[in-house]
């Protein structure tokens, strides 16, 4: 049989232009890509936690120094507004320099125990997968690179096939770095053939996955079968609770950038916005003004807050949640381009809308009479990621925090990620935690010696 090259076009969705065509990786480049992460893990492992902390902290400041170019990159293939972009970049920085400085501070412990001297050590995993979506392409790449790395585990990492060009621009800044060939290995090709590989091949320790619950839940029944660590980071369908009592202005002018921001293809989406009863009407007045301001159009425009969606085909998946007339729906450019605009709904929280991710610019508003009832609706979904509570009431705001069943969550606030804080999900959101020193044990195994000092 020929072998034959397959090559994909990678798009702007801003334009429908092409603006890359790469060959296409299958299963033959899967397991070489794991053969070379395999032969470099030895050596990788070896280099001096002080060198291997210079290296990651090198690279922090290469996409520093290349961070408008990352950005434009990221902005045109995404669709991004390059403000947001810009500051995609720096927290992909960020999270290397993070990781350079943790190198150096995972310490074991010593325990207790008759007869002689108990210690622990963080070994590393060895060769791991890293499979990441399309809506922040770089920046989740960085949160299981930078852990993956500072453990001194060696990574094939495959970017979403809709956009690679960050991740492939990344695999040369690594080598820059100085970090050794084979320890990142980047591949772009097809969830289906390259990912479910990654997901089989007995010479992978770990798959760490952001994606959606449907195909997060493949892996891990994938990963069974070598018993495979995985960290699932999955959809949401997170729920923004606005209390009477809350600064309904500020959370009004708060809530569309907590929907709309990268055209709603944000896990971290608070899409269900709840609103107590009492002040409902005089909300969604601020929340209409609110979202008629934001401005969609241009992304390369530095006043853009708003793009199209990824693709064609996840603009109908979008719409198909739309149907009759909406409280509110926003303009968008003409011509060409993925557009959909900023659109708000009045729901109740078992319509479809309220029950599923849309991944677009959608939100639901739902209404609720009392703190109870508020706590009954936001946890009704199977999703558990993340959510905001808005009230000027401090003890509210702690009995509704440890009540609601979601792993990250913002008072006053639409704040959901930061390098040093961990991030992950309850429920069907996923397991695991990325970033901050919790994003350091899912790269590492615990090992436990025993030590007998007596005869
Ligand atoms: P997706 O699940 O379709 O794809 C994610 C990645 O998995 C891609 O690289 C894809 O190629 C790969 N993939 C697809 N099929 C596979 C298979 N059978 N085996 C292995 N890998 C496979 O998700 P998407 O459409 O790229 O991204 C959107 C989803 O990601 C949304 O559900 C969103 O909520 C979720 N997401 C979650 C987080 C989080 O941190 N919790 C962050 C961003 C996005």
């Amino acid at each position: 049989m020929l072998n034959r090259r397959v090559s994909f076009a990678v798009l702007n969705p801003a334009t429908e232009e092409t603006i890359a065509e790469l060959d296409q990786a299958g299963v033959e480049e899967t397991d070489a890509a794991v053969a070379r992460a395999k032969e470099a893990f030895p050596a990788w492992r070896a280099v001096a936690p002080a060198d291997r902390a210079r290296l990651l902290r090198r690279l922090a400041t290469l996409v520093e120094e290349h961070g408008e170019e990352l950005a434009g990159i990221e902005s045109r293939n995404v669709g991004k507004p390059i403000g947001g972009a810009r500051a995609e970049v720096a927290m992909v920085a960020a999270v290397f320099h993070f990781y350079a400085g943790a190198v150096e501070k995972q310490y074991g412990e010593t325990i207790p125990v008759g007869g002689g001297i108990d210690m622990t050590f963080r070994e590393p995993l060895g060769v791991v997968g890293l499979i990441v979506p399309w809506n922040f392409p770089l920046n989740i790449a960085s949160w299981k690179l930078g852990p993956a790395l500072a453990c001194a585990n060696t990574v094939v990492l495959k970017p979403a096939e809709l956009t690679p060009l960050s991740a492939l621009r990344l695999e040369e800044l690594i080598l820059e770095a100085g970090i050794p060939e084979g320890v990142v290995n980047v591949l772009a090709g097809p969830g289906r053939v390259v990912g479910q590989r990654l997901v089989e091949h007995p010479d992978v320790a770990k798959i760490g996955f952001t994606g959606s619950t449907e195909v997060g839940r493949s892996v891990m029944a994938g990963a069974a079968a070598t018993i495979k660590r995985v960290t699932l980071e999955l959809g949401g369908k997170s729920a923004n609770v606005v209390f009477a009592d809350a600064d309904l202005e500020k959370a009004a002018a708060a809530a569309p950038y907590a929907v709309f921001d990268n055209a709603g293809q944000d896990c971290c989406a608070r899409s269900r916005i709840l609103v107590q009863k009492s002040v409902h009407d005089e909300f969604l007045d601020y929340l209409v003004e609110a979202t008629r301001r934001v401005k969609v159009g241009d992304p390369q425009l530095e006043e853009t807050e708003m793009g199209p969606l990824i693709s064609a085909a996840h603009r109908e998946t979008v719409a198909s949640f739309v149907d009759g007339e909406p409280l509110f729906r926003g303009d968008v450019p003409e011509g060409r381009g993925f557009w959909y605009p900023c659109t708000i709904i009045e729901a109740s929280n078992d319509d479809r809308i309220a029950r599923e991710e849309v991944f677009g610019p959608v939100a639901a508003v739902i209404p609720f009479d009392d703190e109870a009832e508020a706590i009954r609706i936001a946890n009704d979904t199977p999703y558990g990621l993340s959510g905001s509570i808005w009230t000027r009431d401090g003890a509210r705001a702690l009995r509704v925090t440890r009540a609601l069943e979601t792993g990250v969550l913002s008072i006053n606030s639409n704040s959901s990620v930061r390098p040093t804080t961990p991030f992950g999900g309850f429920k069907q959101s996923g397991f695991g935690r990325e970033l901050g020193m919790h994003g350091l044990a899912g790269y590492s195994e615990v090992k436990n010696v025993y030590y007998a000092t007596e005869d």
